[in-house]
């Protein structure tokens, strides 16, 4: 019988699994609205209930269910840490032990970005690359890094947490602080250097497509955005050494507007080691932290060691 994996991506609005086999071919795939205001409960519900019906007339045996979520997790236990206010009740849910009694199987849970790199590292932009930086413009900015072919999570599982590090001008933070990478290269703070600079209002899909017919200012707020996240890269290149950097998210999807600009800081600061490092969009677009999932899964299920995730395709 085969052997099938589902990954579940807890997102702030949708919630969205995908079906895959051992060699991470996408099988099925559903979404739905995520009840964020209905509590714990509700979200784990839904994620049942998604897998369930992914399952439903699938040929082959669920081997296990990983989990991406946003927020702080605590991967050993398989618990929501912290989470955003938008999540009621999501902080301190056991979501791998409730998923896990519901469906049969072993769950994975692990932070989405952590989860996104994973999904692009095993089958995505950066297949079988062992030293990545993963990178998400999305809402916010988020960061993983992927060293020697593993997840690095540092004391407190915030490794690569790229998003909220100082140096990127004064604009204040939706942390509270100020200066901090996602006040140029989120989407949100594409839109709010936009609206600052011309008093319009639009979102970052919209700047881009302004920046495309030669707006002065679109291109100006993703010029910002892009050189800085060049610049957050020459830092994790000196402490780090990643030979590639792949970059998903909202954001993302303006590449041709976003990528001039973090190559040209890469080529006016190259990093100290001397070797190009290889910028790419995500591979997997929306499906990347659902696959992620999906191979973090594999693994937590044996169905898949480590070793092998990098010999995919
Ligand atoms: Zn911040």
């Amino acid at each position: 019988m085969k052997d099938l994996v589902i990954g579940i991506d807890i997102g702030g609005t949708k919630t969205r699994a995908v079906l895959c086999d051992a060699r991470l071919n996408v099988l099925g795939r559903t979404t739905r609205p995520t009840p964020a205001r209905a509590g714990n409960g509700a979200m784990v519900d839904t994620a049942a209930d998604l897998a369930r019906e992914l399952m439903a007339g699938a040929d082959g045996a669920l081997r296990g269910v990983g989990v991406g979520a946003a927020g702080v997790v605590d991967h050993r236990e398989g618990t929501i840490l912290v989470a955003s206010d938008s999540f009621v009740d999501w902080a301190g849910t056991p979501v791998g032990r409730i998923l896990g009694h519901n469906l049969g199987v072993p769950v994975s849970v692990e932070n989405d970005v952590n989860a996104f790199l994973a999904g692009e590292v095993a089958a995505g932009a950066a297949r079988g690359r062992p030293n990545v930086l993963g990178i998400t413009l999305g809402t916010g900015v988020g960061g993983a890094v992927h060293l020697d072919g593993r997840l690095v999570r540092g004391a407190h599982g915030a490794a690569g947490e790229i998003g909220h590090v100082p140096g990127f001008g004064d604009a204040l933070c939706t942390c509270g602080r100020r200066g901090h990478l996602e006040t140029l290269a989120s989407g949100r703070s594409i839109a709010t250097r936009y609206r600052e600079r011309t008093g319009s209002v639009a979102d970052a899909a919209q700047i881009a497509q302004a920046a495309r017919t030669g707006d002065a200012d679109a291109l100006a707020v993703f010029a910002d955005a892009g050189m800085a996240v060049g610049r957050a890269i020459i830092m994790v290149s000196g402490m780090a050494d990643p030979d590639a950097v792949v970059i998903g998210g909202g954001v993302a999807q303006a590449w041709d507007v976003l990528e001039p600009s973090i190559t040209r800081a890469l080529v006016e600061e190259p990093p100290v080691g001397g070797h190009p490092i290889s910028i790419a969009r995500s591979g997997l677009d929306s499906d990347a932290v659902a696959i992620g999932a999906c191979a973090n899964a594999l693994q937590l299920s044996g169905v898949l060691q480590p070793v092998d995730a990098l010999q995919l395709h």
